[in-house]
């Protein structure tokens, strides 16, 4: 199949958003947007360091790259609009293995009403996939890592460890419970898209969504907020079937684990009941987990476990190391 009939093959034949003055088809894509702040993002996925063939059907990992940038929007509060794709594709990966991959984008694109607009395809070594999001926020509306304030609620939607406890699961031999949550909330995480624009009507929240684990996330509005965060252990939410794996994994994945794609959040205490109300409209679980203090030589994310408090760094996967 060439270029050209690649590219035909994916394309929607009718556009959601009214926003969209040209779609697939010319040099690029034209929006009109005149009241309301673009939000933009973009992600890459490599085969092999991102995601393998052995752990995720070429629907999920279409389906995940696009719900990973669907949930940076989210945490922007931005709602999700537009998406292009850049695909590196190699020899070795058949057309109906990349039309999956599509499909799993799609699926997503339908329930969020947004539209596949641009992108590019090009032959390489090995599968790469970039995306690139656009969204709008009411004008001034962003929601910044940088918008903690002391005393905050510390809050966190789902639960956590469960995309790393799918992934061993996926890896590893024996019988566990619970499996196919576990194992779905690897291959299709849910972003957090409607709990985070339904938060619009608030005046300030800050939002991080955590795909580099939650000691990594708090750290960063930490920096970007110059205050302290305090979690507690056992305020931490996870599946009720999570208990059943060892203790150090339990710990590993929920505190640095990542890619659950879940929101963590601060917002004013007398915010804290809006908040909550959100989230029960949109049937996201939400749990407070701590709260925000002035940092007086330290920011940085604090733990309160079985009466010791100890700091949580950053330790996420870094590339280029
Ligand atoms: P150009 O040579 O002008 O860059 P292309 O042949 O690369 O144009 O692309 C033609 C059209 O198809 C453009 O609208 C482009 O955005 C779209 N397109 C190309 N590859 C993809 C892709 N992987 N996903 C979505 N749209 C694509
Ligand atoms: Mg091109």
């Amino acid at each position: 199949m060439d270029e050209f009939l690649f590219i035909d093959s994916i394309k929607q034949n009718t556009y959601r958003q009214s926003s969209l003055v040209k779609g697939i088809g010319d040099d690029a894509a034209v929006i009109r947007q005149t009241s309301e702040d673009i939000v933009t993002a973009v992600d890459t996925f490599v085969e092999g360091i991102h995601f393998t063939k052995n752990t995720m059907e070429p629907f999920h990992i279409g389906y995940r790259a696009l719900a990973a940038n669907l949930s940076d929007l989210a945490a922007m509060g931005a709602s999700p609009a537009f998406y292009l794709v850049s695909i590196i594709i190699p020899k070795y990966w058949g057309k109906d293995d990349l039309a999956q991959i599509f499909n799993g984008m799609k699926a997503l694109s339908k329930s969020y009403k947004i539209d596949l607009i641009g992108g590019d395809t090009v032959s390489g070594t090995e599968l790469a996939i970039s995306i690139t999001v656009i969204g709008f926020v009411e004008k001034g509306k962003a929601r910044y890592r940088s918008m903690a304030q002391a005393e905050d609620v510390v809050f966190v939607t789902g639960t956590l460890g469960d995309s790393q406890a799918g992934l061993h699961l996926l890896t590893n031999q024996g019988n566990y419970r619970n499996r196919e949550h576990f194992i779905r909330q690897h291959q299709m995480p849910v972003p957090r898209v409607n709990f985070a624009t339904g938060l619009n009507t608030l005046a300030r929240v800050a939002l991080n969504d955590i795909s580099d684990g939650i000691a990594n996330e708090a750290s960063e509005i930490c920096e970007a907020s110059k205050v302290a965060i305090t979690l507690y252990d056992e305020w931490i939410p996870t599946n009720d079937a999570y208990h059943q794996f060892p203790e150090e994994l339990q710990y590993n994945w929920k505190y640095f684990g990542g890619e659950d794609f879940e929101l963590l959040g601060t917002v004013s205490r007398s915010d804290w009941d809006k908040v909550k109300k959100v989230a029960e409209e949109t049937s996201t679980p939400i749990n407070e987990i701590g709260y925000v203090t002035i940092a007086d030589s330290n920011t940085g994310v604090f733990l309160h476990k079985n009466n010791k408090v100890k700091q949580l760094h950053k330790q996420g996967y870094t590339h280029l190391k």
